[in-house]
């Protein structure tokens, strides 16, 4: 049911705000404009789970707001203090959740190069899927990517179909997310 139903769901983005209308907005600080009006033009795909391996939880939300308790696992104490976001989540159900409006910077790329020009998150949009790099995805993560994807192109025309990358494609030897397990080819 759920599946059908977002199978032909449709996502629109107000252009003036950069929100995603219909979606759980959990708007995050870290984030700011980018700069020389730059607008976004390559799309990164990252793979995310907090704790690693685990799903579902309230920690990627918290990571994102500066929330995380370093106290609450083990791994977090490494991560807790880090100022990182995303434009977007989809977890494992396919639900998007969004923490920055796809105008603004969002603090997700770090250090990283895409056709010769470096500081990726200056021109680009971040989308976490919750997942591990080699354990399936879900077909309804596909499915959400794909919606939302499809609004990004329509909102933003200097996007293309032909720039989205995986992380790990603009930050080699540094991140491996989305990984192996990320399907390419179920990008409509
Ligand atoms: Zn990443």
């Amino acid at each position: 049911m759920i599946a059908a139903m977002s199978a032909d769901r449709r996502f629109s983005i107000d252009a003036a705000t950069g929100l995603l209308a219909g979606v759980r907005q959990v708007l995050s600080p870290h984030y700011d404009e980018r700069p020389g009006g730059a607008v976004p033009d390559l799309i990164v795909v990252h793979g995310i789970s907090l704790p690693p391996g685990e799903f579902g939880g309230p920690w990627i939300d918290r990571l994102f707001t500066g929330n995380l308790p370093p106290d609450e696992h083990p791994y977090f104490k490494d991560v807790a203090g880090r100022r990182v976001s995303a434009h977007a989540l989809i977890r494992r159900t396919g639900e998007i959740v969004q923490y920055v409006p796809f105008g603004e910077r969002a603090w997700h790329a770090g250090n990283s190069e895409y056709q010769g020009r470096s500081a990726c998150n200056d021109f680009s949009i971040g989308i976490e899927i919750e997942g591990e790099d080699d354990r399936p995805y879900e077909e309804a993560q596909y499915v959400s990517l794909n919606a939302l994807i499809e609004a990004l192109l329509d909102t933003y025309p200097a996007l293309s179909r032909e720039r989205i990358v995986g992380h790990s494609e603009i930050a080699p030897g540094r991140k491996t997310d989305p990984g192996p397990a990320f399907d390419w080819k179920r990008l409509a």
